[in-house]
């Protein structure tokens, strides 16, 4: 049973390029339903949208090639959320250290692969009080790092230095990958932000059934 009340709700996930099956499979852990979204014309009808990690060069240009920019800016306008993670988040900054930005929906500042290289990826598990009551694990790959955020933004992870994690009543922006661990918390925390409701229960923090490979037992419905 969905443990959310609201499931005629649908929650999409950008299917272009990136993690789109994990972020697919934690919805799908949590009853809610969520689809791969690749045409416009879907995009209106949605209660949030995912946009995932990948690589924001290449994903900037496939938004482009199939006329998704103003979908995506209006539907932003007109109350649905958005979760840009990593590639995602650089997508929606206002600004970009040293580069032009793409869509510039939400009044941050980025610098791209702050950390260094690939190779320089890694995992925290840390307190995100609003989030969740636990400690969550979180995968940086090759992640950007949120350096400013402006007015009308809210922080919800300040550490070494450097801001990981901000929202504003539409949008939430995280440069690490909370698909790729256990935790559904910030899922959770994204479909109540995108108006779905929480039952109440017992609900694990972690799913232990989980596992880096869990997203190929997956099988959704074809992009809409
Ligand atoms: N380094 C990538 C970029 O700049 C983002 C990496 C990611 O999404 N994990 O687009």
């Amino acid at each position: 049973m969905s443990i959310f009340t609201r499931d005629r709700n649908l929650i999409g996930v950008l299917d272009l390029q990136g993690g789109v099956w994990e972020h697919l499979d934690h919805f799908d852990r949590i009853g809610i339903k969520a689809a791969p979204v690749k045409d416009a014309s879907a995009i209106p009808g949605l209660a949030g949208l995912v946009i995932p990690g990948g690589e924001s060069t290449c994903l900037s240009r496939l938004i482009r090639i199939f006329g998704l920019e103003q979908p995506l800016i209006e539907a932003c306008n007109r109350g649905t959320r958005l979760w840009g993670t990593c590639a995602g988040a650089i997508l929606l900054a206002q600004t970009l250290k040293g580069e032009e930005p793409h869509l510039g929906l939400i009044n941050i500042e980025l610098e791209r692969n702050s950390f260094g290289s690939q190779l320089d990826s890694f995992f925290r598990e840390v307190l995100v009080p609003k989030v969740a009551p636990d400690p969550v694990p979180l995968t940086f790959i090759r992640a950007p790092k949120i350096i400013r955020a402006g007015q009308g933004v809210d922080i919800l992870l300040e550490m070494d230095g450097y801001i990981a994690a901000a929202e504003t009543q539409e949008i939430l922006v995280t440069v690490f990958h909370p698909e790729l661990t256990d935790s559904l918390a910030f899922h959770r925390y994204f479909a109540r932000k995108c108006g779905l409701t929480l039952l109440s229960g017992n609900v694990p923090a972690r799913d232990p059934e989980w596992r880096m490979t869990s997203w190929t037992r997956y099988h959704p419905a074809p992009s809409c």
